[in-house]
C-alpha cells in the first residue's frame, strides 16, 4: 500500500520556509506561488500512489520544481520565430511580418492616447475609419472604404447589410473553404443571407446568374478561388459580365478578392491575380480582401466600393462588434501610405522584400548558411537546394516561385526529431520543412536583415547538441 508514503510529502508551510521561499516572494505572487506548491503535491501525490517510495522526492526537488514552474508560466508564449518553411504567408505563423514603421506606429498610439476619434481642427468627434478611407480612396480609386477585423468578418457584414433576408447569387465553382471552418454556404448562413448557388462545379455561364434572379435577388457575389484551381474543361463568368448583369438588374455585385493583391504579381513570375483596383475599376460594387495577405499589414479586412454600400455596413450595428482596434488601425494607415507612394518607399515591405529578392541572392544566402554550418555535419549530410517557395495564406496557389535552401539531415535523429529540436531548443524557434525525409530550411522565408542572427541561431543549437 503506497498510502503510507504519501504522510512523507512536505507540507505547504515546509516550502513556505528559509531563504528560497523569500528569493520566490521578490518574484513572484503569493497567491501563484501557493497554487503551484499544491498543484506540484498533487501531482507527487499521484505519482506516489501508483509508483510508491520511489516517487517520493526531497523539500528541495519540489522546491526547484516550483520554482521552475512558476518561471515557464511568467513566461509570454506568443514568441518570435525563424520561418524557414518557404511560405510568406504562413498562417499559423502570423501571416505578413509587417513594416517596422508600421509597428511602430501601432506601439506609440498603444503606450499614449491618440487623435482615434476626435477632429484636430474642430475638437469635435470623428470616426476611426476616416484615415483608412482616404488613404484606400487614393490608392484603390475607390469613391468609399472601411475595414473590420478580418476579411471573415468582412465577408459577414457585407452580407447581412446588404442582403439579410434575401437571396445572393454565387457560382457553385466559387463555394470555397478558405480553412479554419470558413465556408462561403455557412458565412452566408450566419450573415442571414440566403444563398443561391448557380451553375456547376467546373461551368458556370452568365444565363445561370441571369435565370436564378427574381425579385428576392439581393446581389450577385464572386468569390476568388484563394487556395485551389479548377483545371480542364472549365468556364466562369467574367467580373465585366456579371458587372453589366448587376446594372440591368439594379443589383450590386460584391466581390470577395480574399487576397487582396495591389500590384500585377506576374511581374515576379507568378501567377496574375486580379488586383483590388482592377476589381473597381471593373465596376465591382462592393470590393472585400485581408489586411495581412497580400498587402503585407496587420490582420483587417478591408471593404472597398460605391458610398451607397459602404455607408449601408458602417450603419450595421454589427460594425461596433468588428470594429478595429487602435493598434491595428495605425499599423495599417502607415502601410497603406506605403502602398501609396508605390516605388518611391524608402525601403520595401518585408513581404515585398521576400518575393522581390532576385533568385541569385537568395542562393548565395543558402550557400553563406551552409558554409556557417558544415562544421556540424558530416559531407553530404549538408546541402544546398534549389526549393520552391510559395506566398501562401490562401493566394495564388499556383504560385511556386524559385528558391534555395539548406537540406539537412542527421547521423542520430530522424528528419522530426531535428525538426522538433529546430522548434523547441533554437532561439528564436525556427520551423522548417520536411522535404523527402530530410529538413530543408528556405532562406527566402528569412528576410535579408535577419540571416545573420538565423544563422547565429542555428549554430548556437548545434553548438550544444
Ligand atoms: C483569406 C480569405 C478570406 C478570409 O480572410 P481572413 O482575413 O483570413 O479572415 C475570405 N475570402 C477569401 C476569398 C480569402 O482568400
Amino acid at each position: 500500500m503506497n498510502e503510507k508514503y504519501l504522510r512523507q510529502l512536505p507540507a505547504v508551510h515546509q516550502f513556505q520556509q528559509g531563504e528560497s521561499y523569500q528569493i520566490l516572494q521578490q518574484h513572484f505572487d503569493e497567491r501563484q506561488i501557493v497554487n503551484v506548491i499544491r498543484e506540484v503535491l498533487a501531482e507527487a501525490r499521484r505519482n506516489i500512489l501508483q509508483q510508491g517510495a520511489s516517487a517520493l522526492q526531497t523539500l528541495a526537488d519540489y522546491h526547484a520544481i516550483v520554482r521552475e514552474r512558476l518561471h515557464q508560466m511568467h513566461q509570454p508564449k506568443i514568441q518570435p520565430v525563424f520561418n524557414a518553411t518557404g511560405i510568406i504567408l504562413h498562417t499559423n505563423l502570423g501571416r505578413a511580418p509587417i513594416l517596422p514603421a508600421a509597428a511602430h506606429a501601432a506601439s506609440a498610439v498603444a503606450t499614449g492616447y491618440s487623435n482615434l476619434e476626435l477632429d484636430l481642427e474642430s475638437g469635435k468627434r470623428s470616426k476611426r475609419q476616416l484615415p483608412l478611407r482616404s488613404a484606400l480612396q487614393h490608392l484603390i480609386g475607390c469613391e468609399s472604404a472601411t475595414a473590420v477585423n478580418n476579411c471573415a468578418a468582412a465577408t459577414i457584414i457585407v452580407l447581412r447589410a446588404i442582403a439579410t433576408g434575401k437571396e445572393v447569387i454565387v457560382s457553385r465553382g466559387q463555394l470555397v473553404e478558405i480553412g479554419g471552418s470558413f465556408r462561403i454556404p455557412e458565412i452566408m448562413t450566419v450573415s442571414g443571407a440566403t444563398l443561391r448557388e448557380v451553375g456547376t462545379t467546373n461551368i458556370t455561364r452568365l444565363a445561370d446568374y441571369e435565370k436564378n434572379i427574381h425579385e428576392n435577388t439581393a446581389a450577385l457575389m464572386r468569390v476568388h478561388c484563394s487556395n485551389y484551381r479548377i483545371q480542364g474543361f472549365t468556364e466562369s463568368v467574367p467580373l465585366q459580365a456579371l458587372v453589366e448583369l448587376g446594372k440591368k438588374y439594379h443589383l450590386p455585385v460584391i466581390d470577395d478578392l480574399g487576397s487582396g493583391a495591389l500590384e500585377d504579381f506576374s511581374q515576379y513570375g507568378l501567377q496574375a491575380d486580379p488586383t483590388v483596383q482592377e476589381s473597381i475599376a471593373t465596376g465591382a460594387d462592393v470590393v472585400l480582401f485581408s489586411g495581412d495577405k497580400l498587402l503585407g499589414g496587420p490582420q483587417a479586412g478591408l471593404i472597398v466600393g460605391k458610398k451607397q454600400w459602404i455607408d449601408r455596413i458602417e450603419s450595421d450595428p454589427l460594425m461596433r462588434a468588428l470594429r478595429l482596434d487602435k493598434m491595428t488601425l495605425a499599423a495599417m494607415e502607415v502601410t497603406l501610405l506605403h502602398h501609396l507612394q508605390g516605388g518611391k518607399a524608402s525601403e520595401p515591405l518585408p513581404t515585398q522584400e521576400m518575393y522581390r529578392r532576385p533568385l541569385a541572392q537568395v542562393e548565395s544566402q543558402a550557400r553563406t548558411l551552409a558554409t556557417a554550418l558544415q562544421s556540424y555535419f558530416p559531407p553530404g549530410q549538408i546541402q544546398v537546394v534549389p526549393t520552391e517557395a510559395y506566398l501562401g495564406g490562401g493566394t495564388l496557389p499556383d504560385s511556386a516561385m524559385p528558391s534555395w535552401g539548406v537540406r539537412l539531415v542527421h547521423s542520430d535523429w530522424s528528419s522530426e526529431e531535428l525538426a522538433k529540436k529546430l522548434r523547441t531548443l533554437a532561439r528564436p524557434p525556427v520551423l522548417a520543412r520536411i522535404v523527402h525525409d530530410a529538413v530543408v530550411l528556405d532562406v527566402r522565408t528569412i528576410p535579408t536583415r535577419q540571416q545573420d542572427a538565423f544563422t547565429e541561431t542555428l549554430k548556437e543549437l548545434f553548438e550544444q547538441q
